[in-house]
Order: structure tokens, then sequence, then C-alpha cells
């Protein structure tokens, strides 16, 4: 398994992938630690969970250069995920004993009934290298705590960040086995999740990783939650702060260099401030800064992988031939690293690419509507649901407008950000299930009910 630097193209790292022997020893490395882990009190959990954000802390620095040697995220970027993680593991170090506590529910007057939570076992979680520590993070921090045993199968292009979050718990004190790396393609992903050992699977991907995902978690009877791809609404009304939208706009659509699921994609602005605001979104996308990752003036850095970007770029080409007009950027940029510029496309057929399919990359396509009613249609008009904001000076409007939006989130007069106190999710093809919150930390665990007579 290699890591290749996407600024330089050069080889960061090579890897020896597991193999088949290696996977059946973390499986049952995995199951007998469940046994003494899920016996360990919830204090001692929580304790090594403060510990674990203790040490990403400490190595903020290394980590945040790892990440982005291997995927080219912008350095200021890539501590503040860091930092993400650190929270995420303090907020379920605080918060894990009430989401967890025993739940009295009434039942028959003469007994006593009440749920409580049970973890389930070792969990598969398949990830991908967008947000290579805090998606994991997100995942291991409540799931960990709750008593389960984590198996990462992380993606191809980032196995140094895996190996650096093995390295985080074990040098937190987790026993061996709580949390495992398995360095392995995505072809054996089927077989570990039809091993009864495993209990459950959590992806986050693309659509087709999620559907044969899905169908294997299907097919042997076990609880998966996915978090896939979105085409998230930008949402400007006739009476929105028309400069903080298009400000905020071009953050949201090239956060991480663009590649972010819940990332703005789709601009669906009102006619009455279309002008106003495409001049100055096209002002904000062309200020932003593009170089290398490591400086920290850089706005926006390479794309991944070479592969995604040429994909990037079809889908681009392809909204162009059928009528999408380039205001902004539109070709990739020459020389070394895997650059593509910010890219806003006007015009936009709802057929097209750039109308109807998800773009991983800083490209933001706008649309014109003439009313409120036809910006939420044309909003839901998506195979996707995950985010989504609306900009108005009206929050009763703006509400209305979230009521109506068909995806996991909507933000009014913000853009569309993960929190580890909020649930985050999609429905449509952005997945199903919840992660963060309380709802995420329920997602695998034996919701059980005790009657007691
Ligand atoms: P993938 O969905 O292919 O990869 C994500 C993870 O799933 C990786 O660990 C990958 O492993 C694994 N995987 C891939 N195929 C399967 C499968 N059939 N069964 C089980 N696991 C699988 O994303 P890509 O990296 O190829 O990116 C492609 C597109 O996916 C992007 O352009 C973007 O649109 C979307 N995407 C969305 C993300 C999100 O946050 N929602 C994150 C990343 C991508 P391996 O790396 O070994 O192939």
């Amino acid at each position: 398994m290699q890591s290749v630097n996407p600024y330089t193209e050069s080889i960061v790292e090579e890897y020896d992938e597991h193999d088949e022997e290696d996977v059946e020893a973390a499986l049952s490395r995995a199951a007998e630690t469940f046994e003494e882990w899920r016996a360990t009190s919830l204090t001692e959990r929580r304790g090594l969970l403060t510990d674990a954000a203790d040490v990403l802390r400490e190595r903020e620095e290394k980590y945040a250069e790892l990440m982005t040697e291997e995927m080219g995220k912008p350095i200021t970027e890539a501590r503040s995920e860091v930092q993400k993680c650190a929270w995420v593991c303090d907020y379920y170090a605080e918060h894990a004993a009430e989401h967890l506590q025993e739940k009295t529910v009434q039942g028959p007057e003469d007994a006593e009934t009440y749920v409580r939570y049970d973890p389930l076992g070792p969990i598969l979680a398949v990830m991908p290298w967008n947000f290579p520590l805090w998606q994991v993070f997100r995942f291991a921090a409540p799931h960990l705590t709750s008593g389960n045993v984590g198996l990462l199968k992380h993606a191809s292009n980032v196995p140094g960040c895996a190996k650096a979050i093995e390295e985080v718990f074990r040098d937190a004190g987790y026993p061996e086995g709580v949390f495992q790396s398995l360095l392995v393609g995505s072809d054996l992903v089927e077989e570990i999740i039809e091993d009864d050992r495993v209990r459950a699977v959590t992806l986050t991907g693309s659509g087709p990783a999620g559907r044969s995902v899905a169908e294997q978690a299907g097919k042997n009877l076990k609880k998966s939650v996915l978090e896939l791809g979105g085409s998230d609404p930008h949402i400007v009304l006739d009476d929105a702060p028309i400069a903080e939208a298009a400000e905020t706009g071009a953050r949201a659509r090239t956060i991480n260099s663009g590649q972010s699921c819940i990332a703005a994609k789709r601009f669906i602005v009102h006619d009455a401030v279309y002008d106003e605001f495409v001049d100055r979104f096209v002002s904000e996308m062309e200020a932003l800064q593009m170089g290398d990752p490591k400086d920290e003036d850089t706005d926006v850095g390479p794309q991944a992988r070479e592969d995604l970007m040429e994909e990037l770029h079809e889908q681009v080409e392809d909204s162009v031939e059928m009528g999408a007009e380039v205001r902004l950027g539109g070709e990739p940029e020459d020389g070394e690293g895997y650059f593509y510029p910010p890219t806003v496309l006007t015009d936009v057929p709802r057929d097209s690419p750039a109308g109807c399919e998800e773009l991983f990359g800083p490209v933001a396509s706008v649309f014109r509507v003439e009313s409120e009613a036809e910006a939420v249609e044309l909003a839901n008009d998506s195979q996707y649901g995950l985010g989504g904001s609306v900009w108005t000076t009206n929050l009763e409007r703006g509400k209305g407008v979230a009521a109506r939006v068909e995806s996991g989130a909507v933000f009014v007069n913000e853009l569309t950000k993960s929190d580890p106190r909020l649930p985050f999710g999609g429905v449509k093809d952005s997945g199903y299930g919840r992660e963060l919150g309380v709802e995420g930390i329920h997602e695998f665990v034996n919701r059980k009910t005790v009657f007691v007579q």
C-alpha cells in the first residue's frame, strides 16, 4: 500500500498490506478483547478517551503534517482537524455517562421497566481519505466508549493516517485489540462483514461503496450506518445578506480543497439578487490562494488523487458541453501536483453532471430561480440529502425553508458543519443512520428492555 503526496506526486511511504492471516488474527483479538473491554467501567473508558484527546493535542503538528503529505489538506485545516478530533473525544468523555444511562420507561404499574444500552461487539469502520482523522474519531470516540471494539479499514491512499490513529489509542493506554487498523483493500471487506465476530459496520464514502457494504450487511443481518455523498444546496433568497452568503459560500465550497461531503455544491440564487451574488461569489472564489498545502497562506491545495481530479474535470467538461457556462476556472493546472482551481459554473442544466451528480472538488454550480418555492423545489431535485444552507434576513422564513428541504441538516445563515454535540447524517442517497450527539452513540448499542416483576 502506498501513500502518494498529491503536491509533489512522489511516494511518501510504502506499507505492507495485511493478508488474510493477519485479518484473522485481528478478528480473534477483537473478539477476545471485547469480552474484557465490555466489562470495564464507563469511568475507565471515559478516562482513556480523555487521554486520547491529550495525545492528539500533544501531536497536533505531527498528525497535521501527515495528513497534508498523504492527501494534500492545507496545513491550517489539518491542524483544525486534529483539534476537532480531540474535541469529539472530550465531548464523549464528558457526556457518555448521560447518553448511556439506563432509562426508566413506564410499563405495567407493578413491574420495574427500563432500557439499558449494551455494546454490540467488534464494529467494522470503512473510512475515506478526505478527513482521514476526523471521520475515524467521529466513529471511534462514541463507539469505543460504549464498550464496543473497533476495526478500521481506512482508504488505501492514507495508510499512514490509519497507523497514526492506532498509535493514538495505543499510546493513550487502551488495551491492545480495542482499536485495530487493517491495512487491506476493499476486496476483503465482504468477508470481514460476513465474519460472525463482526457485529455491525459503518461506512463513509461514495454511493457505490455504500451500496456494496449495505448489501453485505443486509445479507448477514448486521446493523449498518452509511454516510455517503451529497450535493448540498446553498439557497440565497431575495432578502439574503449577500456579502456574507457569497463569502461563506466560497468557503463552504472550497473547504478541504472542495473535497467534503457537506460542501455547498449547488448555489440556488433568487433572480432579484442573482447578479450581485454571482459577482461577489466569483470574486471570493478568485481571491482564494491555491498552492503548497504546507504553506500557511494556502486556501486550496491539490486534489487528493490524480484519478479523482481527472474524474472531476470530466464532470465539468460534460456539463459545459451540455450548456453550462464557465465563469471561473474550469481547467486543471499544468505542472506538478493534482491542482484543480476554484471554478464557478452558471446556467447549469439540471440533468448535467454539475446539476445532478456530486462534484468532489472546488467546483460550484450556480442556478437562477424566480421564487422561494422554486428554490426549495430545485434543492430537493437531487438524489442526495445530506446538508444544506439557506440565506435570508428573515429567520422565520429561513426556518420555514429548513422544514421543507429534504436533508439530514439545514443551516440558516451558516455553512453546514459537523459538531460533536449535533447529530449528523443524511437521507435519500446520502445514507442512513446518524453519527455524533446522543443519536450517534445509540447507533451501535443494544437498546435492551429489562422487565422486572
Ligand atoms: P470510495 O467510496 O471508493 O472509498 C471510501 C472507502 O470505501 C475506502 O476505504 C475504500 O477503500 C472503501 N471502498 C471502496 N469500494 C468499496 C466496496 N465495494 N466495498 C467496501 N469498501 C469499499 O471513495 P473514493 O476514494 O474512490 O472517492 C470516490 C468518490 O466518492 C469521491 O469523488 C466522492 O464523490 C465520494 N466520496 C465521498 C466521501 C464522503 O465524505 N461522503 C468521502 C470520500 C469519497 P479503498 O480506498 O481501498 O478503495
